[in-house]
């Protein structure tokens, strides 16, 4: 790899950047992952293993990824390295379908979501910079477009609140007629207490008359 051009040079890079930072995320999530699983043990030794582990993957990851992608743009043809570019792309659309999930919800509405599916048909060309050799990779590609969600209100959910007012009012009549009902007993109450009055004038009558001889 002493004389790669400039174009080389430039793809080397960004695969090894690429490749770093693969194996930089997968390192710490290791690292991370060592630290908390040895939790019963010292501090020193949490990190020891932290370190060892997050380096051991930081150096595997790092030459797999980068051998991958050496790999994969080195030309088939003439093993020249760092040599394939992606030179054309074209996408042609192959279907477009309105789709539709309706989701009952837990107060008895519908979420209804809508959206466009659409299958593309996609047709990379990659080239040699070297010997200009082609090679074409063709494969289909979904996206969903245009997702709409709406919440569709329960008719049957709407009806009862209006059921339910009337049923509400009696509710309060009764209870009107049970505060009129307790006021009769208030009344009746205080015919007692008059008749009580009555009875003690009766005996203030009575204790009179006895004082008198
Ligand atoms: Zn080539």
């Amino acid at each position: 790899m002493t004389n790669l051009s400039q174009e080389q040079e430039e793809m080397r890079q960004s695969i090894q950047k690429s490749a770093m930072i693969w194996s930089v995320v997968f390192a710490l999530a290791v690292a991370t992952i060592a630290f908390w699983a040895l939790g019963g043990q010292s501090i020193l030794i949490r990190l020891a293993a932290a370190a060892i582990g997050g380096l051991v993957f930081l150096v595997a990851i790092f030459k797999w990824r980068f051998a991958a992608n050496s790999k994969s743009a080195q030309c088939g043809n003439c093993s020249t390295a760092f040599s394939i570019c992606k030179t054309d792309h074209t996408e042609t659309l192959k279907s477009s379908t309105a789709k539709e999930t309706r989701d009952a919800q837990e107060d008895f509405s519908t979420k209804v979501t809508t959206w466009t599916e659409e299958i593309y048909d996609v047709k990379g060309t990659y080239t040699c910079a070297s010997c200009k050799d082609e090679t074409v990779k063709e494969y289909t590609s979904t996206r969903k477009i245009d997702e709409k969600a709406e919440v569709e209100p329960a008719p049957v959910k709407s009806k009862v609140p209006a059921a339910k007012a009337p049923a509400k009012r009696k509710t309060a009549a009764a209870k009107g007629k049970a505060s009129s009902a307790k006021g009769k007993t208030a009344a009746a109450k205080g015919k007692i207490t008059s008749a009580k009055g009555k009875s003690a004038s009766a005996k203030s009558t009575k204790s009179s008359a006895s004082k008198k001889p």
